[in-house]
């Protein structure tokens, strides 16, 4: 598919603005963060986005509430539908609950308990599915169609790309002189909104998005001038484990973004270690991706402010404490 022919127009800065407007009082005004510890260690300013202190854990509350807060009257009846296993799912739900409508949640059946509890727990129907044998996207399709809901794509969608965004332009309300922005990076709805907010609010700041070593599909597509796809890859990153960008947030990658770079396993548990350690958090194997980007991607930050977005911290405490246990 050649983004430069994607038919409808691609979000800006003004839908960004929008979004902003109808998350206040509803979203939180995550904390920007600092560590004296890193910025002695690196010779750099960091500052960092705590995504993982938003509503439901992760910025995807953001984008799924502005998606469902523009649904007609009729739409809104219907209902939401999603299919996700992670953070997507949980945003689209809490969503629904707040805004007063019905929401269904497309999962494989073998997904976690905790997981599939926290999702009812937000007031979603769960829809279970088997994963060896079924198709998800063809059931939400048929779902979809027989109850009249909506079907809300985790990234390739530009409501949920404009809500994104409202967390790196409220870093860049809070902290306007970055010259650096590394942003967590899977389908590429955080990344593509993040950089209608930069492009426009700090137009100098260079924008890396930061993608799991094994699936490195986005830095692919970037050199190869076309959307690559991979086989699922095998991470510690299971919010970046996409097989490819969308058309939509690939189009607004390619024209804006500083470049890609990626972080392997090991460095991402000794990221969520040193947030532990020394900033008191608990971050997500995914949300500590632009750490991880920003400390080894290569990129030299002397003297630089850094803003490094922190996208969620929902990880189960046991495999929390496996992984950092290895490092
Ligand atoms: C979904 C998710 C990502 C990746 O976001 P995309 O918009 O798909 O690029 C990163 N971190 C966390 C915690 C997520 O839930």
């Amino acid at each position: 598919m050649n983004a430069s022919v994607h038919a409808t127009p691609l979000p800006t800065f003004d839908d960004v603005q929008a979004a902003a407007q109808r998350l206040q009082g509803v979203a939180h005004r995550t904390p920007v963060m600092r560590s004296s510890t890193l910025d002695k260690l690196t010779g750099a300013e960091f500052f960092f986005k705590c995504e993982n202190y938003q509503r439901m854990g992760a910025f995807k509350f953001r984008g799924g509430y502005n998606a469902l807060a523009r649904f007609s009257p009729a739409q809104a009846q219907r209902g939401a539908l999603a299919f996700s296993s992670g953070n997507h799912a949980q945003a689209i739900a809490l969503s629904a609950r707040i805004l007063g409508m019905p929401a269904a949640i497309v999962m494989p059946e073998d997904a976690p308990a905790a997981k599939l509890d926290a999702t009812r727990g937000y007031g979603a129907e769960v829809i279970t599915y088997d994963r060896f044998t079924e198709d998800r996207e063809a059931i939400s399709q048929r779902i979809a169609q027989e109850r009249g809901m909506t079907l809300i794509p985790p990234y390739n969608h530009a409501d949920v790309i404009a809500g994104q965004g409202t967390s790196a332009m409220e870093l860049l309300q809070d902290v306007p002189q970055l010259d650096y922005l590394f942003v967590c990076l899977g389908g590429g709805g955080l990344l593509s909104g993040c950089l209608l907010a930069a492009k426009a609010m700090a137009p100098g700041c260079k924008v890396y998005g930061v993608e799991p070593e094994a699936g490195n599909d986005a830095q692919q597509s970037l050199r190869k001038g076309e959307i690559v796809k991979i086989a699922t890859p095998k991470t510690i990153a299971d919010g970046a484990q996409t097989q490819a960008l969308g058309d939509i947030t690939y189009a607004i990658i390619r024209r804006d973004v500083t470049d890609i770079v990626t972080a392997s396993d090991p460095q991402l548990a000794d990221c969520m270690r040193f947030y532990a350690e020394r900033m008191k958090m608990v971050v997500e194997p995914t949300g500590a991706l632009s750490l991880a980007g920003a400390r080894f991607g290569g990129v030299d930050l002397q003297g630089a402010r850094v803003g490094v977005l922190i996208s969620g911290g929902n990880v189960d405490l046991g495999r929390y404490a496996q992984l950092l246990d290895a490092v």
